[in-house]
């Protein structure tokens, strides 16, 4: 029998009578409670087969909805809003509603993987929780994530040349998101990661000769050339015409 949510319940449809005594016994209260049985119309009955096409939702019609996944979830114990059982529950019923209710929570999941631990039935539930992001991404419910612009630019470069050139990824990546390189370099990771390259220690030591022994020269030279003369894959051309048709059947199904 499946759990029934609160929150899924019209307080209309809940009949409780205060006082109630039948035959003999006092049944007052919470004791007589019964729920008029509704009618839900905004279900979708593809719902759930959307979700279990997307990778990671597999299995999501195994639940059995014991609720061990929420139990041991490392987001459930900082905030009880973060449901995965709930979430699962609410896939398989098709109430796709509920889950754009929670568009702003659902993607906290930290992929610990406690839950796919813990399912005795292996609905992997992180996969569930990565699946159900990717829907809201892609019905436009939340914007597209940072995550996916990345493989976005990833993707267009290997079809289009067979190879990636990193710091064209890292450039148009920053370029797409509005992330500012400069702030990047003087305050962020990116300038911590320039400082290692370049040994600042060793000048900071006045070790001036060896600093400029060890200078990077080549690499970012290549990486410069790389950026604008885009080599290729040799024969790369048929290959990515065939993935790029691949890529488009999987998307129109
Ligand atoms: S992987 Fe996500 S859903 Fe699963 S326990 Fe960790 S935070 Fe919770
Ligand atoms: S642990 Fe598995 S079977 Fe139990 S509620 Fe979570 S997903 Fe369903």
């Amino acid at each position: 029998m499946p759990i029934h949510e609160k929150s899924l319940i019209d307080p209309n449809q809940v009949l409780s009578a205060e006082k109630l005594v039948i035959e003999g016994v006092d049944v007052s209260g919470h004791w007589n409670t019964m729920i008029l049985p509704r009618t839900v119309a905004d279900y979708d009955p593809e719902f759930q087969k959307k979700i279990k096409a997307l990778p990671g939702g597999e299995n999501v019609h195994r639940c059995w909805q014991c609720g061990s996944c929420t139990n041991s979830c490392t987001m459930y114990a900082i905030n009880t809003d973060f449901n995965p059982r709930y979430w699962i529950y609410c896939t398989n019923l098709g109430l796709q509603s509920e889950i754009v209710k929670d568009k702003d929570i659902i993607w906290q999941c930290v992929s610990c993987n406690k839950c796919t631990n813990s399912c005795p039935k292996d609905v992997k539930p992180e996969g569930v929780m990565k699946a159900l992001q990717h829907w809201l991404e892609a019905e436009g419910h939340v914007p597209v994530s940072q995550s996916t612009q990345f493989d976005q630019e990833f993707t267009r470069q290997c079809l289009e040349r067979g190879r990636i050139e990193d710091s064209e990824v890292m450039f148009n990546f920053f370029r797409k998101t509005g992330v500012d390189i400069v702030e990047l370099v003087k305050k962020g990771w990116l300038g911590v990661f320039v400082a290692r390259m370049n040994n600042l220690p060793l000048l900071r030591d006045g070790k001036l000769g060896k600093f400029i022994a060890r200078l990077p020269i080549t690499g970012p030279l290549k990486m410069g050339w790389m950026m604008l003369f885009k080599p290729r894959t040799r024969g790369w051309g048929k290959t990515g015409t065939v993935l790029q048709t691949y890529l488009e059947e999987q998307k129109h199904g």
